[in-house]
């Protein structure tokens, strides 16, 4: 039988869930104005039309970037961080940091609202990389920040002492993911309570996290639309919505909501 959000209020109020893990993608930060990638016609991948790239994805392919890092550019003057502010479901997570539950965020997201939000630096594991440092992708030189700002701004590539591109900390597909993903692995292991929120669970490795939860640890889902396997066990509940609203209702039945407006 499933389990429904109460049940899950339950568990974590009784004391049970007490290394929290939270699975995050660009669906908790779409309420931000920060639109994710395949949601049809809001989605990025649906506005990149005029940049007229060989293919949507060809915006985060490092061997693309190298032969025409513009369309990257543009779409980082987009996304840049600091006009954006967290969503409720950014602060909920926090809420388990708060209280010391929370084991660890794992996002796909670099956009760094778990940081504005409050989430310690520790607790994250920014596994696509994020916006919060930038270097040469040829001698891997760390870049001046607010003079690749000011290029973002501008939409005009940033270039490296040595003539290499400088590129946001941000993974790119044909890149290796960040030390802190691989290094994160085995906290899974030690979850009591998984919660997926606001991902299409389709880039790997990633997609790949909700199955190393080990059987008969509750698993909850909150998106859209179903993804992935999570609904197939006894003890997942799959509640589809808007995050922010299931966030919503959750923090209600755990009397922290006032907390939270
Ligand atoms: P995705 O676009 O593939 O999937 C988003 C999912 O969230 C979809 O299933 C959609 O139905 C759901 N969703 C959208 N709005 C929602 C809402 N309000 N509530 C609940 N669910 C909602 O995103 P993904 O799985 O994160 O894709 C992976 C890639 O997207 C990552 O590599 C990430 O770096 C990148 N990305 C990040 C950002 C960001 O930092 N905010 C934005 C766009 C893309
Ligand atoms: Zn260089």
């Amino acid at each position: 039988s499933r389990r429904d959000l109460r049940a899950v209020a339950e568990l974590i109020k009784s004391g049970a869930c007490k290394n929290v893990v939270f699975m995050v993608g660009a669906g908790i930060s779409t309420a931000a104005g920060i639109p994710d990638f395949r949601s049809p016609e809001t989605g990025l991948y649906s506005n990149l039309a005029r940049l007229e790239l060989p293919r949507p994805e060809a915006v985060f392919d490092i061997s693309y970037f190298r032969e025409d890092p513009r369309a990257f550019y543009a779409l980082a003057q987009e996304l840049w961080p600091g006009k954006f502010k967290p969503t409720m479901t950014h602060v909920f997570m926090r809420m388990f940091a708060d209280r010391g539950l929370l084991l660890r965020c794992f996002t796909q997201n670099i956009d760094t609202l778990e940081l504005a939000a409050g989430i310690p630096r520790d607790k994250i594991v920014f596994a696509h990389g994020s916006f919060a440092g930038q270097h040469c992708i040829d001698c891997m030189e760390e870049f001046d920040r607010k003079t690749l700002e000011e290029h973002v701004r501008s939409g005009t590539p940033a270039f490296c002492a040595c003539g290499g591109l400088v590129k946001p900390d941000i993974t790119f597909f044909g890149e290796a993911l960040p030390p802190e993903f691989h290094g994160s692995l085995h906290l899974l292991e030690e979850a009591d309570l998984a919660i997926v929120m606001g991902s299409s669970l389709s880039v790997y490795p990633f997609a790949a996290l909700p199955q190393r939860i080990e059987e008969g640890v509750p698993r909850l889902l909150m998106n859209m639309e179903k993804v992935g396997e999570i609904g197939s066990r006894r003890d997942d509940v799959a509640w589809i919505g808007e995050c922010d609203d299931g966030v919503r209702e959750l923090a209600e039945q755990l009397g922290w909501w006032e907390e939270m407006e």
